[in-house]
């Protein structure tokens, strides 16, 4: 695969990071951001409220004794990285980070080069056989042990069915492993349609969004059981502190869960 990024062209990843307020976004990549900006005011809100959902899950699952994460999709490293925050409260815990991405790949390689519990992967998810059998994902992650796999904030990036893939990756689990995803709906808000349009067209043919309705998201766990709270809304899933009254849920246009399978 190319690891030369195309600076010229926006890409998903380096997008999601100027939301983040990172620093690994070019002149392209601002540029749709703001033209998505236009579409969806808030959409900076809900990408951070995706990424704030991610670190509590993450830290819920080390609570549920989970010590191996497999991170597909997990975007150019920013604070809150799945390692610091399971690294935090168990330093034993190892992780895989899978991105297509070259300048995710790049910088998080560059970044965890040192460090033995975790391995960097520049692949594609929807090769699950390619990227399970990885002899460097293998390095670290113990199949006959639970894993927790996450999916946050990728699977509206797959134009195709994402069920046959996610059970792939479920078949080589152990019983008592997981699975956590966030996945964009316009069930709630008509205006996800817009925004969705935005990215589509500002990514040409080099990425695109399909939005999906809760029960086609709901059906991404077959085979699992979702854990409290069920599938909600991201700002909705164990927070930290109580919910904003006068925020509507809904308004965030993303549903997400976590379920534990056998
Ligand atoms: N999971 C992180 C989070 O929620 O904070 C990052 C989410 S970011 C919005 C989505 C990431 O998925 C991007 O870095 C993108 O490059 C990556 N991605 C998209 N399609 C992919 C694929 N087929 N295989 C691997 N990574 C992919």
């Amino acid at each position: 695969m190319d690891l030369t990024p195309d600076l010229d062209t926006p890409s998903p990843a380096r997008v999601y990071d100027y939301f983040l307020g990172g620093s690994h976004n070019f002149a392209a990549d601002r540029a749709l951001a703001a033209r998505m900006e236009k579409a969806m005011p808030d959409i900076g809100h809900i990408m951070r409220a995706n990424r704030a959902f991610l670190r509590r899950a993450v830290r819920a699952l080390v609570d549920a004794g989970i010590r191996q994460f497999l991170d597909l999709g997990s975007g150019i490293p920013t604070a809150g990285n799945v390692h610091e925050v399971a690294g935090r409260v168990a330093p034993d815990t190892v992780v895989a980070y899978v991105d297509i991405d070259p300048v995710a790949f790049n910088h998080s390689r560059r970044l965890l080069a040192d460090d033995p519990r975790t391995v960097v992967l520049h692949a594609d998810l929807t090769q699950p056989d390619a990227v399970l059998g990885d002899p460097t994902l293998r390095d670290v992650l113990d199949f006959e042990r639970p894993v927790a796999v996450l999916l946050v904030g990728v699977l509206h990036q797959l134009t195709t069915d994402p069920a046959p893939i996610i059970a792939r990756y479920r078949d080589r689990l152990a019983p008592g492993s997981y699975l956590a995803l966030s996945h964009a709906s316009s069930d709630e808000r008509a205006d996800a349609l817009a925004l969705r349009d935005t990215y589509n067209q500002g990514y040409a043919n080099t990425a695109r969004m399909t939005l999906r309705s809760r029960p086609e998201i709901e059906r991404l766990f077959t085979g699992y059981t979702l854990v409290a709270p069920g599938l909600v809304q991201l700002p909705e899933w164990r927070p930290d502190w109580p919910v904003d009254p006068d925020e509507d849920p809904r308004r965030f246009a993303t549903y997400c869960g976590v379920g534990r399978l056998g």
